[in-house]
């Protein structure tokens, strides 16, 4: 039997983020005894939020030094719970604020941290977590027999805990904040303009981009600029994710002429990324078997060609739609407009 702490973070606003739900459910999963941390603006407030979740205690650190996500009173803060609660295995949210903080915490309090955690179990005294290896292509299943062992746990995978809120009563727990901890203070986040930012992990909808929008269309013309406004105008209205097949992100370093806004960051498959999405739409894309790849996480699969045999037709999309792409996302964008 190993002790579990759920490490959790707040947000500015004081509640917990939906990563944090989720590592709450990863945790319970576990069937282990286990105990909540909470770092941050309004700790022990969020911790009364998770009240119901069945933990033996509740620990937190709201001190206004850790309400700004800072490297090194984050670090300070989370190696303190971490040793106040005696924690063996700790599961936190695999944020950026977490993802940027627990490698010098596991450092600190002499623990073994692994990264983009997608299951955990408990089996026959021991602990075992998974992780995807290879740019996803396999499945790794793991234990390690150091303890304290840090689990950053990825978003997406668990169900967001739900339950009732109470009184958690989390014990304060005092950290001696040293002065190089306070250096940096943190003035904004600067980020890219919603719709600059095509590249979403946390939207509801992947639309996907194929070579089809470059192509000669009926009329034998090419129409780059439309379906680039097409495109453009339903990220910006359905804040979906943008991605694209490789033939259309090839194009680009062709030098022939292409969507500006696209570049292989944006590639999905194979060669690409496999991004977690609980939608997802193709357009002017055949499909292949490559691309399916891409698509593996995706639960809801919908395309649009014009060829009724494109590879989504063939038992890779739930729906296809065999129309003009670029008739119907002007009709859809004038819907959702
Ligand atoms: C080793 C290897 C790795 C690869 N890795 C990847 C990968 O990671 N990701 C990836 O995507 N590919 C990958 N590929 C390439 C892959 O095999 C395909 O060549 C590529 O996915 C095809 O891209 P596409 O469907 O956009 O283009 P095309 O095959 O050219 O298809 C364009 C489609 O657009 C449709 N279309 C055209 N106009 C319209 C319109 N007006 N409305 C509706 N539909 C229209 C056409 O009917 C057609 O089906 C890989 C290949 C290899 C060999």
């Amino acid at each position: 039997m190993s002790k579990v702490l759920a490490l959790l973070h707040t947000q500015a606003d004081g509640s917990l983020p939906k990563a944090a739900y989720e590592t709450l459910t990863a945790a319970i999963a576990l069937g282990e005894p286990f105990s909540v941390a909470v770092i941050g603006a309004g700790a022990a407030a969020a911790a009364d939020a998770v009240a119901g979740c069945g933990a033996a205690a509740f620990f937190a650190v709201g001190d206004a030094a850790v309400a700004q996500p800072r490297y090194g009173t984050d670090a300070a803060a989370a190696a303190a719970l971490v040793k106040a609660s005696g924690a063996e295995i700790v599961l936190a949210p695999g944020t950026s604020r977490f993802a940027r903080c627990l490698p010098g915490v596991a450092h600190r309090v002499g623990a073994q941290i692994d990264t983009h955690i997608v299951a955990v179990r408990a089996e026959g005294g021991a602990v075992h977590a998974q992780r995807w290896f290879y740019r996803q292509r396999v499945l790794g299943s793991f234990s390690r027999a150091a303890r304290p062992w840090v689990l950053l746990v990825d978003g997406g995978v668990n169900a967001p805990w739900q339950g009732a809120a109470g009184a958690a009563n989390a014990q304060a727990v005092a950290v001696a904040f040293e002065a190089a901890d306070q250096r940096t203070t943190v003035t904004g986040v600067q980020a890219p303009a919603a719709d600059a930012q095509t590249i979403r992990p946390d939207a509801a909808l992947l639309f996907v981009a194929g070579a089809g929008w470059t192509k000669k269309q009926k009329d034998g013309q090419a129409h780059i600029g439309e379906a680039g406004k097409l495109i453009q105008d339903f990220l910006h209205k359905a804040k979906a994710s943008l991605g694209s097949s490789k033939s259309l992100v090839d194009i680009q370093s062709e030098g022939q002429e292409t969507l500006s806004f696209m570049s292989h960051m944006n590639q999905v498959g194979q060669t690409g990324s496999t991004p977690r999405h609980p939608k997802g739409l193709s357009t002017c894309c055949h499909g292949e078997e490559p691309h399916a790849v891409g698509w593996r996480f995706i639960n809801e699969r919908r395309a649009i060609n014009l060829d009724a045999n494109c590879g989504w037709a063939q038992g890779k999309a739930d729906v296809v739609y065999v129309g003009d792409a670029f008739e119907i996302m002007t009709k859809v964008n004038a819907l959702i407009g």
